[in-house]
């Protein structure tokens, strides 16, 4: 981080295991942010700034420094959510110098539906206008899509004074999905977001329905955006399924001239593929789900480390999809020791195996 660090805050948990969740935040965080451990103490340091961690005793210290109050506000947010969630059921007292609750979170972007149409048979676009398209542009990519129940004036979240989100309940409770934001007209002030119409036998879909059914006039709200940026490379392997395609798509579009780009994407059929468009040089192979045999398990994945065993360690790994084939990719580059700032592997969906 090299802007100046000036907006402080500091903060003092006390979790069952203050060691074991100081281990924990450091496994999850690596993926996002540099981690630095030394025995006690964890220094994560990302573009929203630096957060240290020390055990002392039972307790777990933490300083937060970010170059912006809003950088700041979300520092804290992240942090105060996942340790309530590594606490899981134990009990965890969290509180702030700075414990002001707020009451609308700071990176919440309101949008309307503006027209919907499909771009293939399964992929629907739904286009918003947004009066500040300017955080969406370049960096990252992917948002929280909020939704208010049909014909609710929406009531948008704020923070909780320990720093976790305080999202509204009962009747104005939202739908909360995460998606890629495929593109972004800034003359237009307009965003759009591709949703897969993936089936799923007895099981309802919310944020594909959203999609499917939405009229123009809609009130959402967009959170973030935030996790998966432009990775910062000239060579990328670009994999994963449906659900990865329009991040796929978007990376390929922003990356610069001299940049090589291959890509591995799993689709039902031919007509699910997409024109994907680089100033790099760009090789697109598809993988059709319907021409698998009966039966077949993991061709994304086997296909994925064929494609990572012929390049070289320099290449970026960027691979998306269900939890279990990203499971195995994790597995896969930790065993041939593939750099970590050099991947970016992460669960877009989890299968239902009821
Ligand atoms: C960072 C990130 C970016 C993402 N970007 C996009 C995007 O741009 N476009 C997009 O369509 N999705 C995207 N996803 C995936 C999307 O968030 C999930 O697919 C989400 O579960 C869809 O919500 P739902 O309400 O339709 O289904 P859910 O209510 O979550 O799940 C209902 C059922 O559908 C199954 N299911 C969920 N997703 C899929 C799928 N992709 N294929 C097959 N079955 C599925 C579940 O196993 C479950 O049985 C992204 C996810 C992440 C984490």
């Amino acid at each position: 981080m090299t802007a100046a660090q000036e907006f402080k805050l500091t903060g003092i948990a006390f979790p069952t295991d203050a060691v074991a969740m100081l281990g924990e935040v450091c496994e999850h965080f690596v993926e996002h942010a540099d981690v630095q451990r030394n025995d006690d103490v964890a220094v994560l340091t990302s573009k929203l700034g630096t957060v240290s961690i020390r055990v002392k005793a039972d307790k777990l210290l933490i300083e937060l420094a970010c170059p912006t109050a809003e950088a700041l506000l979300m520092s804290r947010t992240s942090i105060a959510e996942h340790l309530f969630y590594f606490a899981g059921e134990d009990p965890l007292e969290l509180s702030w110098s700075d414990s002001t609750p707020l009451a609308l979170l700071p990176n919440i972007h309101e949008a309307t539906v503006l027209r919907s149409e499909d771009i293939t048979p399964r992929m629907r676009r739904v286009t918003f206008s947004c009066a500040d398209v300017t955080p969406f542009i370049g960096g990252d990519m992917h948002v929280r899509l909020l939704v208010p129940a049909k014909g609710r004036t929406p009531v948008w979240p704020g923070l909780r004074p320990d720093g976790r989100v305080a999202w509204p309940e009962g009747d104005d409770e939202l739908l909360v999905r995460v998606y890629t934001i495929r593109t972004v007209d800034i003359d237009r002030r307009e965003l759009s977001i591709d949703f897969l119409q993936h089936p799923a036998r007895g099981v309802k879909t919310p944020g594909a329905d959203f999609a499917r059914d939405v009229e123009p006039g809609q009130s959402v709200a967009l959170l973030g955006p935030g996790g998966g940026n432009l990775p910062d490379t000239q060579s990328i392997l670009l994999a994963g399924d449906e659900s990865a395609l329009p991040a796929i798509a978007r990376i390929a579009e922003e990356l610069p001239a001299g940049s090589r780009l291959q890509a591995i994407i799993e689709v039902l059929d031919g007509p699910e593929e997409q024109q994907l468009s680089s100033a790099g040089s760009l090789d697109v192979r598809w993988l059709h789900r319907c021409d698998y045999p009966a039966g077949a398990k993991g061709t994304l994945v086997e296909e994925t480390k064929k494609a990572v065993a012929l390049m070289g360690s320099e290449t970026f790994v960027w691979f998306a999809a269900e939890k279990e084939d990203v499971r195995a990719i994790r597995a896969f580059l930790k065993g041939r020791q593939h750099d970590r700032k050099n991947m970016y592997v992460a669960w877009y969906w989890e299968r239902d195996h009821d």
